[in-house]
């Protein structure tokens, strides 16, 4: 049997039928053996001691030895540049930075694998980068990740991207907009109510939260959730450590779970002068693992069909230990 269902924050429509999960076992772990895989390759340009294959970069954590722990190097092929408008104006003229966030000086290294302290640097970098890129006519900064081929990674050692842009993406726009009618028929704010009632969350601490969401279009979905914040720039150090803590349990109870599989991730937070949507909305990261890729039907309908039994899902998140 298929439900239509609506996910309350995309606001997407998805074809919920689990029947489909048949065909396969979804939670049979696929170990995408991790390659075969050196701290160092020649071969890469984001590899330690292989500075010279990369821009000048514009952000670095320096270690004991003055080697650099994470860095930021502008994107060679940005999707948005700084240009600013000319005279031949035209109306449609977007702009924007593209930097590449060096995760980690390891080749090796993924987020499947790293300790809670190498998600601190991770976590500095990307506020660094989100409050030095959000300036001007900036409207709004997308941190995202592609791990591996399968999710749109185009180089294996571990690195995000960091886009800044001069509108307000529809998706964002979309969130907040369906955040604030949630909260107007619900008379409580859709994150608040996920906390409160707990039944999807398989790790909290005392400033996030990590659920499944309910009716997502990607089957494979979790959600990491700052209990209090609309703005990730707001951030502070403690709230750092704890966010680093959770993204380290979370990956190590997803390959447990369910495998060492791609992924997409990426932030979803408030722009900064949005005053009025502030008690609606949490800044969060999406982590999508990619199992499936969306076929003819997905991109022909809208619709995404969904064949994960969440709750499922979650119970096997929840017995795992830490
Ligand atoms: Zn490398
Ligand atoms: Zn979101």
């Amino acid at each position: 049997m298929s439900e239509l269902k609506k996910n309350s924050i995309s606001g997407k429509l998805i074809i919920l039928n689990t029947e489909r999960s048949k065909r396969c076992n979804e939670f049979l772990k696929k170990q995408t053996s991790c390659m075969n895989k050196n701290q160092y390759e020649k071969d890469c340009p984001l590899c330690l001691g292989n500075e010279n294959m990369t821009p000048k970069e514009t952000f670095s954590i320096i270690n004991d030895r003055k080697k650099w722990i994470v860095r930021s190097i502008p994107n060679k092929y940005p999707i948005l540049t700084s240009e600013k408008n000319t005279e031949n104006q035209k109306d449609n003229f977007i702009h924007g930075e593209h930097e590449v966030l060096v995760e980690s000086n390891k080749h090796d290294a993924n987020f499947y694998n790293m300790t809670s302290k190498e998600f601190v640097y991770i976590i500095k970098m990307y506020v660094n980068r989100y409050k030095e890129l959000y300036k001007d006519n900036i409207k709004y900064v997308s941190i995202i990740k592609n791990y591996l081929m399968k999710a749109g990674a185009s180089l294996e050692h571990s690195h995000s991207q960091i886009i800044s842009m001069s509108i307000v993406p529809p998706t964002i726009k979309e969130e907040i907009t369906n955040a604030r009618n949630y909260f107007n028929e619900n008379n409580s704010s859709y994150f608040d109510e996920m906390l409160s009632n707990k039944n999807n969350i398989f790790i909290e601490n005392k400033f996030f939260y990590a659920f499944v969401p309910e009716n997502s279009s990607y089957g494979l979905e979790i959600n990491i959730v700052s209990k209090y914040k609309s703005n990730f720039e707001e951030i502070n150090e403690d709230e750092i450590e704890l966010l680093s803590d959770i993204l380290m349990k979370t990956y190590k109870k997803l390959k447990e779970v369910t495998g060492h599989l791609p992924f997409n991730m990426f932030l979803h937070t408030l722009p900064k002068d949005d005053e009025d949507n502030l008690k609606y909305y949490r800044y969060h990261f999406h982590i999508i693992q990619r199992k499936w890729f969306f076929g003819g039907f997905e991109l022909s309908n809208g619709i995404y069909v969904n064949s994960i039994d969440t709750e499922k899902l979650i119970e096997k998140l929840k017995n795992k230990k830490n």
